[in-house]
């Protein structure tokens, strides 16, 4: 049978060149052969669109096949030739969004009826695990990546360059599934798999086709903040965890493909390695910003996503990427940077932005900034810094720059003992390799790494704490014996009250309960801020244990906080008198005793003073709780002292914490003094850090 299209559609074929016109009868007619040879000469014509209906015919002639047999041949191939014209033509767009949105409207929207059917048998049929007969009927060829194209690559042209394709990805549940089961099986294939017959030795086709899909799977969740198909996304994957793990795998594979691209000869748009670089370079910021929409979208995938090593993938991108991604634009090589830079800055853009989220957002947000700091995240910072070629605006770099807010924000946790464990590992490092030349390039970036190298250093130094501290000794808490327990040991009695204090033994909890501990306890469960997180209706309803993990953060981090505690009092006593002052001459006049609040949410380190009632008041965060149950009242101070109540605000995850002061609260209850003598912290000999 001859294949019917209009009369004006065969008179603009008449354009084509001879040759070609032949072979396009041959197609209509039913010829495989001749339908091949039309789709391999479209890169010679001027116009290849004329041939559109022509292919449009071939997949409107057929009923799609229920099974593969040896009658269907034919049609298969036909159609499998026609999908690969159409994906061609499209991808003969490159960019061009002008000229893309009416092409594609008409190559695939309006006929998406049509398309989609033989999508999904191709699918069916060719990609794993497919449902095709082990042996194929004669004159049966599809590979794995021909079926992948044009599997993939019609949805991502209706995406890229149409409204009405973008709406139907986001809300069609079929075409979603679809999409993601695709995005599943290029996770399991093989590179050999990406081979196109076509283009023999194209190496790299498997990073094109993943960039595709992260650049799709945004798609699927940009601008739809409450319809997030995670459900899909995760029945595709066989679950959350696999989908957490496969949004992992991503961008571990496109940072090594990006990184193993071949060097283009010219840095210009129209290099193919250099725009297939562009096209990576994006897909990988997708596949980041795709991780970070998964975690934000299902429930409890945040969490996962950082158990399974969300930050180490992420900063392992950026160190194995920086200088293939900025040597260009440092050195002056890059021929068109407006093009190409802003694509590549883009994946730096995005990994910091996801370690500032999580930094913030996370339960455990001491562990994200220990393992960040662990796995380079300062040397990556140091060295991605803007160039002076790049000619940034200095004051919107400021305020916009993920890099910029992640060293802003970084110096509130040197609270944690577990980030300063790994801060000065990464100090050292970071001194040996000499990083400062390429840093100081950037003036806002150099600036700021020095106001938080200073504060580290600062820091630092408070958690070479003395030898011999009870606290730290983890002592048996009876004040008549004493054991002494190892720092890992997790046999011990712990009191349930303050979660601090442990016994050998249930005689010598009831002996220290009696001698003091029955007060002691209610200062040391303010002072980890215990009560506050039971304010805090989150983890009464839902995760009851979650609070707990925060507060022991907080527990381990009390010696450093105390110490940095006594420290700001030491350093900054005149600011404490002039506050003093002016909260008294504004107070009304009354007995009311007098709050001082060292707030280590932020850096600077601040210092506010409140009266006690006044301070019942302020922030919604729970104060009063810190200083109830007679506290207050156990508390005694010196005449010349210019408060009488010390109050630690830190921040962990989202939430704030307001302690009771843990130096007075540590020295009260085991005689843990905070060490300031003459001024100093650092004793004579300071034990080293450990590795
Ligand atoms: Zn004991
Ligand atoms: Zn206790």
């Amino acid at each position: 049978m001859t294949l019917r299209i209009s009369a004006r559609e065969r008179d603009a074929l008449k354009t084509l060149p001879r040759l070609i016109q032949r072979k396009v009868s041959g197609a209509l007619q039913g010829s495989v052969e001749d339908l091949r040879a039309v789709v391999s000469s479209l890169n010679q014509l001027r116009d290849a669109t004329l041939l559109l209906p022509v292919f449009h015919a071939q997949l409107e002639a057929y009923p799609v096949p229920d099974a593969i047999s040896p009658d269907v041949v034919p049609v298969i191939m036909l159609a499998k030739f026609s999908m690969g014209g159409i994906v061609q033509i499209c991808h003969n767009l490159g960019n061009n969004v002008t000229l893309g949105e009416r092409l594609v409207h008409d190559a695939v929207a309006s006929k998406w009826e049509l398309l989609f059917p033989w999508m999904q048998f191709f699918s069916n049929n060719f990609l794993p695990p497919s449902q095709r007969p082990p042996v194929l009927p004669h004159g049966l060829s599809v590979s794995t990546y021909e079926a992948l194209r044009i599997t993939v690559h019609p949805l991502s042209a209706l995406c890229q360059f149409t409204k009405v394709g973008r709406q139907l990805m986001r809300t069609n549940s079929t075409i979603q599934a679809f999409f993601f089961r695709a995005w599943v099986i290029v996770d399991g294939l093989k590179s050999d798999d990406f081979a196109d017959p076509l283009r023999p030795g194209d190496k790299n086709l498997s990073a094109l086709i993943r960039a595709n899909m992260c650049s799709l799977s945004v798609t699927c969740l940009d601008d739809t903040p409450g319809s997030l198909p995670a459900s899909i996304i995760a029945s595709a994957a066989g679950g959350t965890f696999p989908m957490a793990s496969l949004a992992l795998r991503y961008i571990r594979r496109m940072a090594r493909e990006v990184s193993n691209m071949p060097e283009p000869r010219v840095r210009a748009r129209e290099n193919i390695d250099f725009s297939s670089m562009t096209v990576c370079a994006t897909g990988l910021a997708q596949a980041i910003l795709f991780m970070q929409s998964l975690g934000d979208g299902a429930d409890g995938c945040q969490e996962l996503l950082l158990q399974l090593g969300s930050i180490r993938t992420v900063l392992y991108a950026v160190a194995a990427l920086w200088e293939r991604l900025l040597t260009p634009a440092l050195n002056g090589s890059d021929n068109e940077p407006d093009v190409g830079l802003p694509a590549r800055r883009n994946v730096l853009y995005m990994a910091y932005r996801y370690i500032g989220y999580s930094m913030n957002c996370a339960d455990d947000s001491a562990s994200v900034i220990s393992q960040a700091l662990q796995y380079g995240l300062l040397e990556c910072l140091l060295r991605t810094g803007t160039s002076p070629v790049e000619r940034v605006d200095n004051v919107r770099r400021f305020e916009d720059d993920h890099d910029i807010q992640l060293l802003k924000e970084l110096p509130r946790f040197f609270v944690f003992s577990k980030v300063l464990r790994s801060l000065g590992p990464a100090l050292q490092r970071v001194n040996q390799a000499g990083l400062a030349a390429r840093a100081s390039k950037d003036p806002i970036l150099w600036e700021l790494w020095q106001s938080v190298d200073s504060a580290a250093r600062v820091f630092t130094n408070f958690y070479e704490l003395p030898e011999g501290v009870p606290f730290y000794r983890y002592q048996c808490g009876s004040p008549t014996c004493s054991v002494e327990f190892p720092e890992d040991d997790i046999t011990a009695f712990r009191c349930s009250g303050c979660l601090l204090t442990r016994y050998c033994s249930k005689s010598c909890q009831k002996d220290a309960w009696e001698s003091g501990h029955r007060i002691h306890c209610r200062m040391l469960h303010s002072a980890v801020g215990q009560i506050l997180v039971l304010c805090i209706p989150k983890f009464i309803s839902d995760m009851p244990t979650q609070g707990n993990r925060d507060v022991r953060e907080i527990r381990k981090s009390l010696p450093v906080i105390a110490m940095i505690q006594s420290w700001i009092f030491d350093e900054r006593l005149d600011e404490i008198k002039t506050l003093y002052h002016s909260t008294r001459d504004a107070a009304e006049a009354s007995n009311d005793r007098y709050v001082i609040e060292v707030d280590l949410s932020v850096y600077p380190v601040e210092l506010n003073m409140y009266t006690f009632r006044d301070y019942s008041h302020v922030g919604g965060i729970g104060s009063p709780d810190t200083f109830k149950h007679g506290i207050a009242d156990l508390v005694t101070t010196s005449k010349d002292s210019p408060y009488d109540l010390v109050a630690v605000k830190v921040r962990l995850g989202r939430e704030y914490y307001s302690l009771f002061s843990p130096a007075a609260a540590l020295d009260i209850a085991f005689g843990w003094a905070s060490g300031i003598q003459g001024g100093r912290y650092i004793h004579d000999n300071p034990r080293a850090l450990e590795p």
